[in-house]
């Protein structure tokens, strides 16, 4: 029986679906996690404890592991951990990407610097200690800009700045919260940030498998909601795509060089990049798959979702298509809109009962602390629709959404702390 190590983040939302992949493909399951008892329940996997943030220990002990377990795979389903897949696999021989591409991916900066060498079209950035006084340099910047960490995602830290005031401001805030994070005192890629030109468009997603480096597009999907800033909330994905073909092509043409020139060659890619009259532009790709629930919107032939086609791909298993379902498919992250106590989410069956709707799922639990962009990462949830067609399924999601309310209890002392969870 083929078996695989699945590096799973604490509060990865992501477990459930790889797991129920594996189950169906008869795979065993060895999951690497940092806390005992999070996943440890079903008699069917088996749990590596390791430190994430120690690379050696972490090889040492699955190394030593793998003498009397031996290993086929090893996948990182979150940014967090797909640079330690890499090195891992690297050490025991086993296939992936290097750790190098691996590491390209994860820091914004190092990305930024490996796409404009190979002359593809990203914004001009450029990166500065988070030490400086951004008063000495706001001068020098070029508006709207982007001030972002080189090592988040979800948008969090993300924010627009269109002048030297707003500029200062964001800097100073992206900087409280690497400080706060308690990143800026640990990590170096968390000691500085970068700042990009605003590039204004469409902007797309697109989910991918490479094999040999060769990139297959599985979706790529239109987020219809205008993206303009201050703060990027990611809300809604639909596939297929509106755009028409020649576009969609430059798409997929543009993200399979990003990924030659990152050196992204095995397992999936998830892209982000906006169009517009100058062409497309990579704002951002990373070596994992989509996250949160999203790839719940996924099938492909007869059933197979998104976590088997990667489980099957890891394993060089047949992947009998790669054509997703005819049906147009949709989710909508439900946005966090304001701090506070989160008590409930109101209207949930009017959202089930919604035509088109085939999933909801509230996410945060009663008593959590929200906290919205630019700080928080999390959703309060995801919903999701299928349909005949892209524009049915944004009528369902929005019509849904709608039908939503959510109660929250103020807090008490006003500014929310961070309640960033890495995964
Ligand atoms: P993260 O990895 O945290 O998601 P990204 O760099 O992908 O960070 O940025 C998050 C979102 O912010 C993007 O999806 C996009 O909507 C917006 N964004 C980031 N950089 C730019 C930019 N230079 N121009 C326009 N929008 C941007």
């Amino acid at each position: 029986m083929a078996h695989i190590l699945l590096l799973l983040p604490t509060a990865t939302y992501r477990a459930e679906a790889f797991l129920k992949a594996a189950r169906r493909l008869n795979i065993s399951v060895t999951i690497g996690c940092e806390q005992a008892g999070r996943w440890d329940d079903s008699p069917s996997n088996k749990v590596l404890l390791l430190n994430f943030q120690n690379l050696k220990a972490s090889q040492d002990r699955v190394a030593q592991f793998a003498k009397t377990h031996p290993l086929d795979g090893i996948i990182g389903v979150e940014d967090t951990t797909s640079y330690i897949a890499a090195s891992l696999a690297s050490f025991l021989g086993l296939p992936h990407h290097s750790p190098k591409a691996a590491s390209a991916a994860r820091n914004k900066l190092e990305m930024r610097t490996l796409l404009q060498e190979s002359k593809i079209r990203i914004p001009h950035f450029v990166s500065f200690s988070i030490y400086v006084d951004p008063k000495h340099i706001a001068n020098q910047i070029q508006y709207p800009c982007v001030v972002k960490p080189l090592i988040l995602s979800a948008s969090c830290g993300v924010i627009r700045a269109d002048d030297p005031e707003r500029f200062c401001q964001a800097f100073t805030r992206v900087k409280t919260l690497l400080i706060q994070l308690g990143l800026a005192e640990k990590e170096k890629a968390a000691q500085s940030l970068l700042v990009e030109d605003f590039v204004p468009g469409t902007e797309v997603a697109v989910e991918g498998i490479l094999t040999n480096g060769n990139l297959r597009v599985l979706a790529l999907f239109d987020k219809p909601d205008p993206l303009d800033g201050p703060f990027f909330e990611e809300t809604i994905y639909i596939t297929p795509s509106r755009l028409p073909s020649e576009i969609q092509d430059q798409i997929s043409d543009t993200l399979q060089q990003a990924a030659r020139a990152l050196g992204i060659a095995e397992g999936p890619v998830h892209g982000e990049l906006r169009i517009n009259t100058a062409g497309v532009w990579v704002i951002e790709l990373a070596a994992r798959s989509i996250g949160g629930r999203c790839s719940q919107i996924l099938q492909f032939g007869s059933g197979m979702s998104l976590e088997e086609l990667i489980l099957r791909h890891a394993l060089h298993l047949e992947i009998p298509t790669f054509e997703r379902e005819k049906q147009a498919a949709g989710v909508m992250m439900l946005p966090i809109k304001k701090a506070g106590y989160f008590q409930a989410i109101h209207g949930q069956h009017e959202a089930r009962n919604t035509p088109g709707i085939t999933f909801l799922e509230i996410t945060a639990q009663a008593g959590d602390l929200l906290v919205p962009l630019p700080e928080g990462t999390r959703y309060l949830g995801f919903l999701l629709a299928k349909g005949p067609s892209p524009e049915n399924v944004e009528r369902s999601l929005r019509e849904a959404y709608g039908c939503l309310k959510v109660e929250t209890n103020p807090l008490p002392g006003g500014t929310p702390k961070m309640d960033v969870i890495r995964v």
